[in-house]
This record gives structure tokens, sequence and C-alpha cells, in this order.
């Protein structure tokens, strides 16, 4: 990889991982946890990992770094990945690539804009993004888990169908969105079958150590663990960008104020973070803030562009 850095600025890793979990401690379990999916309302609010995977390889870890949770909506970056992988580009006549500055789950825009979603990270676009998937594999969780078993190197992650049912019984919101996708022509198979593949992907169970593993080949500029091409070096440009001004929610200005990396988060507190070229971090809070993301997560990855150096900017 052209700019993978050197050993020598390697900085003391697992000392800055746990400087960064002392330094999160008073933050434990505020905010709170995300209660409209019942069955994530019982996780405990004060949990927090952190685990940083390197290009090279190497992998840190502090805190809860090997507790499973829930992705949510950490799920969208690994869907989008997959259908960019099959279909080029050809996604982007169905769903744009601008922040929305609307909640991920609202429906405002989507009439307005007749039936286009503003990016593939909130859920609309996601719906679009899972629809997609599911005509090219058959199977868009499936798909989804595949490729996260394969770059995790852990064969048995899976999705907790407890969640999935959970997120199904209350999802008349992400059902209206489905349906209104429909009436404009932009969903390919039956509502009914899109919004299971999209329960079932969002409510897969990993650890902030098979999410950081995950997200690497972003971090290698498409390359998979494998040593193979899974995106273009453009292609993974591409994702990192729309994480950037999309992938947390309606504070993606703050997150790059502060963290200054391409992000996703999801509302099980999980935010994943990309340093091209270096590492993929992964950390995990569930109390969430005002704007849906991880209270103790963003500040633990303010710390750790601080301590590091490693910002895009
Ligand atoms: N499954 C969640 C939903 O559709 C994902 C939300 C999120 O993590 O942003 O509401």
């Amino acid at each position: 990889m052209q700019d993978t850095h050197d050993a020598q600025d390697m900085p003391d890793m697992q000392g800055i991982l746990q400087e960064i979990a002392d330094r999160i401690e008073p933050l434990r379990g505020q905010g709170s946890v995300a209660a409209y999916i019942p069955s994530l309302g019982g996780v405990s609010p004060d949990r927090f990992g952190i685990c940083v995977a390197m290009a090279d390889g190497g992998v840190y870890g502090a805190g809860d770094w090997r507790v499973p949770f829930s992705i949510q909506s950490i799920s969208k970056v690994f869907s989008l990945a997959l259908v960019m992988s099959y279909d080029y580009d050809s996604i982007w006549r169905r769903v744009f690539r601008e922040p929305s500055g609307t909640p991920f789950n609202s429906m405002i825009q989507l009439e307005a804009d007749q039936g286009i979603p503003r990016n593939p990270f909130i859920n609309a676009g996601a719906l679009v993004v899972t629809d997609r998937l599911l005509t090219l594999t058959g199977d868009a969780a499936a798909s989804v888990r595949g490729l996260l078993r394969l770059e995790s190197g852990n064969p048995s992650l899976d999705i907790d169908p407890v969640v999935a049912a959970s997120e199904a019984d209350h999802g008349h919101r992400n059902a209206s969105m489905a349906h209104l996708l429909a009436s404009y022509g932009n969903l390919e198979n039956p509502v009914e079958e899109v919004l299971a593949n999209y329960f079932n992907q969002c409510a897969l169970e990993m650890s902030c150590e098979d999410l950081a593993k995950s997200a690497l080949f972003l971090a290698r500029h498409g390359v998979s663990a494998g040593g193979t091409p899974f995106l273009s070096p453009n292609q993974s440009k591409r994702v990192n960008a729309v994480m950037l001004t999309c992938g947390t929610y309606d504070a993606a200005g703050e997150f790059a104020y502060r963290v200054g990396l391409p992000g996703k988060s999801g509302v099980g507190g999980g935010i994943v973070a990309i340093v091209p070229g270096r590492c993929a971090i992964t950390v995990w809070g569930p109390a969430l803030g005002p704007n849906g993301n991880s209270l103790a997560g963003i500040a633990a990855l303010d710390h750790f562009t601080a301590l590091t150096g490693w910002s895009i900017f």
C-alpha cells in the first residue's frame, strides 16, 4: 500500500488505548441507551470498549473490546460496500450522497425528493441498498454476515434473532418508509422481504475487535483481509467520503470537527472510524447523546486523534 506508514512512527498503541479508557471513565453511562428497539434497552449503559486494527495486522484493545454488541446502522457501510463491489456505481441512480440534516429515520425529505433518499446511511437509503443487495445475492443479510465473517476471521459471528424480531415488532416507521419507496418505484423486491433483510443485517452481533478487523479494507484502499481487492481504491475512497459526510446521523459536522475521520455509528452504541492507510478503530459505549451517537465513543475517538495525530485533516 503506497501510504501505509512505517513501523518507526508507530506510537505505544496499547498505552494510548488504556489512557483513553481512563479519560472517558467519567462519561461512562452518561446519555441514554436506545430503547425504541426494546431488546436493546436492556444493555448496561456503562460498558466501554475500544479496538484498533492496524493495516499491517496488529490489533490492540482495551475495556470491553471483545464483548459482542448490536451493530445496527454500522451494517450499512458493509451493505453499501458489497453493492458497490458487485454493481460498481449504479446504486447512485437510486440514492443521493448528501447529508440529510434530518434524523436517520425521518421521512420528510423522501416525499419531497420523489422517493430518492438523501444518502445510503439514513434508513430510507439503507433500505434501497439492502433491496439492491437482495436482488444481486438472493439474501442480503446473509451476504453481509458472510463478508463480516470473512473479514473478521470470526466464523461464528451471527444475527441475534431476538433483536431482529424486536425491531420488526416495532418497525412501523421503517415499514412506512419502505412502502413510500415502493410507491415511487424505488424498490425491486417485496417490502416485507426488504424489511426482513434490513432488520437482520442491523441485528448482527459483533465485538469491537470483529468490527475493526472487518472495516480494515477501508483503511487498506479496498484490499480484503485475504489480500485480494474487494473494492477498488477509488470505491474505497468513495465509501469513506460518504462516511465522513453522512455517517454519524445529524452530527456529521460535529464528528468531523471533533474526530476528523470518516466514521459510521449505530444506535447499539458502536462507532467505526477509518484512518486511511493506517488503521480501523471501533469504539462501543451503549449510552447515546441527543443525535444518537455514543457519547463515550465520540469522546474516545476525539482523544484518539488528538493523542496519535492521526486525522485526515
Ligand atoms: N435498525 C435501526 C433502525 O432502523 C438502525 C438505526 C441505527 O443504528 O441508526 O432504526
